[in-house]
């Protein structure tokens, strides 16, 4: 397999230090709040990367930590703290945020086939892991302590790791703007290890330690988490683009210094999903989440296929037009499996020609758009069903799309149905009146023109004439209730 690294900005062959075997690692989430369906893209690309890696023979060890601790609203170890400041809007405990929108955040995964890692590892569980780091790198003579706080010393560095974009000024993380300049730090890129003294006086969550009472800088959690579970050599670390500086990077400092030898030799960032009027924010604008969407109508696994439709290397830019396009083309590809009929013998020889179409593309920098292509390519082969089904089956294994049971699903559907219309891959099922299924037609037309008050307006007028209309995985079905 090659993939791009964006340690050393080329695409190279994926390799392990143990033959067959990689110890993979992802930032996981600050559950602060629901995660915006910008963080689930970069969590679905590394979701299709493991499962990859299965797929052509590795076993895999992934983890995952829960950002429930810190993790301050700027880069620069300033700014708020994130969980405080779900915890104030809230008015709940800091753990009882982080509990829940862990959770929700599992569920968001589920709901759209992302595997839960190996390891799950809340922050707050290796305090003594960190505490112990930090020791060690203030005894080897890259720490120090200032101001009630201990720093990373970045001059004691032969090299201090730039991933891609970023050229020596813009580490300048003191003149970022409406950031001040920390002035305990000796040299710009030192960073907190450990707090005791900060802005807030509130700080919800302190531990005891060598330095006073305090709580763990943002980025040694990440460093702590996967020396633990990842063990001394980690293969593969993940995350999205944003994370490369200076969490990454600070990462790599801190770990390599610890360890006295290199860390991790391979980085794999997903880029930005942006709105077509700049940065996703939890904040500002809609807040797009898998939940907004179904309430919208959409099936959250379309929300995967359109993120497999694009390169993980290139910013996404998400519209409701762009996600209709990728709904309709992903309930086409689910009728056109439904009509497939499991007869006949598999054939050995065919199914084994498709497995390796598949390996060689998505080898290719896990190229996941070639690997939606190939599912219509299966369509196409001069073979019989029941290998089409095979070879789309085990494709599936990596993209995860729920092809088979949403054909399943289709096949009692329509099977159910007296009535069925298709428009656009949007099939409404009914009990036999062509003027309902019309309307409800209608219905859908309405929402996919944002006329969400005229969809709601033909809702209701079924409701008054006893009809409930369901939607399903590639359209809606009516009853009479
Ligand atoms: P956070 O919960 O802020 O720690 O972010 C969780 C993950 O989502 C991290 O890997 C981020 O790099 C990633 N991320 C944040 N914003 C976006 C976005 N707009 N598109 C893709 N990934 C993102
Ligand atoms: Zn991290």
């Amino acid at each position: 397999m090659y993939l791009y690294n964006s340690a050393t900005h080329k695409k190279e062959e994926f390799k392990t230090h143990t033959p067959g075997h990689v110890e993979m690692y992802t930032c996981g989430p600050t559950v602060y709040h629901f995660a915006h369906i910008g963080n689930l893209r970069s969590y679905i690309m590394e979701d299709v990367l493991e499962k990859f890696l299965r797929y052509i023979g590795y076993d895999v060890n992934r983890v995952m930590n829960i950002t429930d601790v810190g993790h301050l609203t700027s880069d620069a170890d300033e700014g708020e703290d994130k969980m405080l400041k779900g915890a104030k809007r809230e008015n709940k405990s800091v753990m009882d945020i982080a509990r829940f929108y862990t959770d929700a955040f599992f569920t968001d995964c589920k709901k759209l086939n992302i595997k839960r890692p190996d390891v799950v590892e809340p922050a707050t569980n290796c305090i003594d892991d960190y505490i112990r780091i930090v020791s060690t790198l203030i005894d080897k003579g890259y720490a120090y302590l200032a101001g009630g706080n201990v720093y990373f010393d970045s001059s004691k560095l032969a090299r201090y790791y730039v991933f891609n974009d970023h050229d020596e000024e813009d580490l300048a993380v003191g003149v970022r703007e409406g950031v001040e300049e920390d002035t305990n730090k000796r040299n710009k890129n030192d960073f907190v290890l450990w707090f005791t003294k900060s802005k807030f006086e509130d700080q919800a969550l302190k531990w005891e330690s060598p330095w006073g009472v305090g709580y763990p800088g943002w980025h040694i959690e990440c460093t702590g988490i996967s020396l633990k579970h990842n063990g001394e050599y980690l293969d593969l670390h993940c995350g999205g683009v944003d994370n490369a500086f200076p969490h990454h990077t600070n990462e790599i400092a801190q770990s390599e210094s610890f360890l006295g030898h290199e860390w991790c030799p391979q980085w794999f960032h997903v880029h930005h999903l942006n709105t077509t009027s700049g940065k996703m924010s939890k904040s500002k604008g809609e807040f797009l989440t898998v939940s907004l969407l179904e309430e919208k109508g959409y099936d959250p696994v379309a929300y995967r296929y359109f993120c497999l439709q694009s390169h993980y290397r290139k910013a996404l830019v998400f519209s409701y037009e762009n996600l209709d396009n990728a709904a309709a083309a992903y309930n086409k590809l689910v009728g056109r499996i439904a009509a497939l009929k499991n007869e006949g013998e598999v054939d050995q020889a065919v199914f084994a020609e498709y497995r390796e179409k598949f390996i060689k593309q998505m080898s290719n920098d896990l190229n996941t758009s070639m690997g939606v292509t190939a599912l219509f390519d299966v369509l196409k082969a001069k073979t019989n069903d029941a290998t089409k089904l095979a070879v789309l089956a085990d494709y599936d294994r990596v993209l995860s799309l729920s092809l088979m049971e949403k054909a399943e699903e289709r096949r009692a559907e329509q099977a159910n149905a007296k009535t069925a219309q298709t428009e656009c891959g949007y099939t409404v099922t009914g009990e036999g009146d062509e003027a309902i299924d019309a309307l409800v037609m209608q219905r859908y037309e309405a929402k996919k023109a944002k006329n969400f008050a005229e969809a709601d307006r033909i809702r209701d007028e079924l409701k008054a004439r006893g009809i409930e209309i369901t939607d399903t995985k590639g359209g809606a079905s009516w009853k009479r209730v």
